[in-house]
């Protein structure tokens, strides 16, 4: 089972993707984090990147579909990859076609996080992550407390893109790159709507509804192949 979890930034496809692969023992691959490891490394290109990022612009197709390929090759993750912040634009959700069939897989469900701009700014300007064990808070929706979070306040970071001017452009690449994708999966079939607005466990819930049938039935495959 692969899933791709789809919606504006500040969604919470993260948060929700960090929950499916928890349950249903999937690997998360965020894109946004996988180009935050480059920027860390300090090397040119992480560099160039920190630069695009900065902007709220998309990092070449190039770079990101090898990212991808590295990772959909790799056998440990076969079929059990939630995509979070991949694809972006259409080039790359026809790439991402093709990567698949080149290894044998597919997508199996594509989930619409749909959030108000009015929450998707409130998630963004109060989200907080750890650096130290990856959890994703918010200081107005979710915030760490000393039940959810064990490493200490000293470690939530805010992301430096996570700020009013650079959400706007975020959100402007978002709507023209980004939501044409929409159509292609609609046409697959493979689209569901997930109203995104409610309480973390609550939009959970509608997701899992969504994707328990589906393991259940893929294990029954499996069992009976
Ligand atoms: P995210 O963590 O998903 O919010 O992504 C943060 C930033 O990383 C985005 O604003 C883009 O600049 C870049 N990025 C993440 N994923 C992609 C992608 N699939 N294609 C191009 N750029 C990306």
């Amino acid at each position: 089972m692969n899933i791709v979890l789809f919606g504006s930034p500040g969604a919470g496809k993260g948060t929700q993707a960090d929950k499916l692969a928890q349950e249903f023992n999937l690997y998360k691959i965020s894109t946004g984090d996988l180009l935050r490891i480059e920027i860390k490394k300090g090397t040119s290109i992480g560099n160039k990147i920190e630069a695009i990022i900065n902007k709220g612009q998309l990092v070449s197709d190039n770079t990101i579909n090898s990212l991808i390929e590295n990772i959909i090759s790799n056998k440990s993750f076969f079929n059990r990859i939630v995509f979070d912040g991949y694809p972006r634009n259409l080039h790359q959700a026809k790439n991402l076609d093709d990567i698949l069939e080149k290894y044998k897989q597919k997508i199996s469900l594509v989930l619409n996080l749909q959030v108000s701009e009015e929450n998707i700014i409130k998630r963004i300007l109060g989200r907080r992550i750890c650096s130290k064990c990856g959890l994703i808070f918010n200081d107005f929706f979710n915030p760490a407390s000393k039940d959810s979070h064990n490493c200490g306040t000293s470690f939530l970071e805010k992301r430096p893109d996570d700020n009013e001017k650079i959400i706007k452009s975020r959100y402007r690449t978002y709507t023209e790159q980004t939501l044409p994708i929409l159509n292609y999966y609609r046409k697959q079939n493979l689209l569901t709507e997930i109203d995104g607005n409610k309480q973390i466990d609550e939009i959970y819930k509608e997701i899992r509804q969504f994707i328990a049938p589906l393991e259940t039935w893929l294990y029954k495959m499996y069992l009976y192949k």
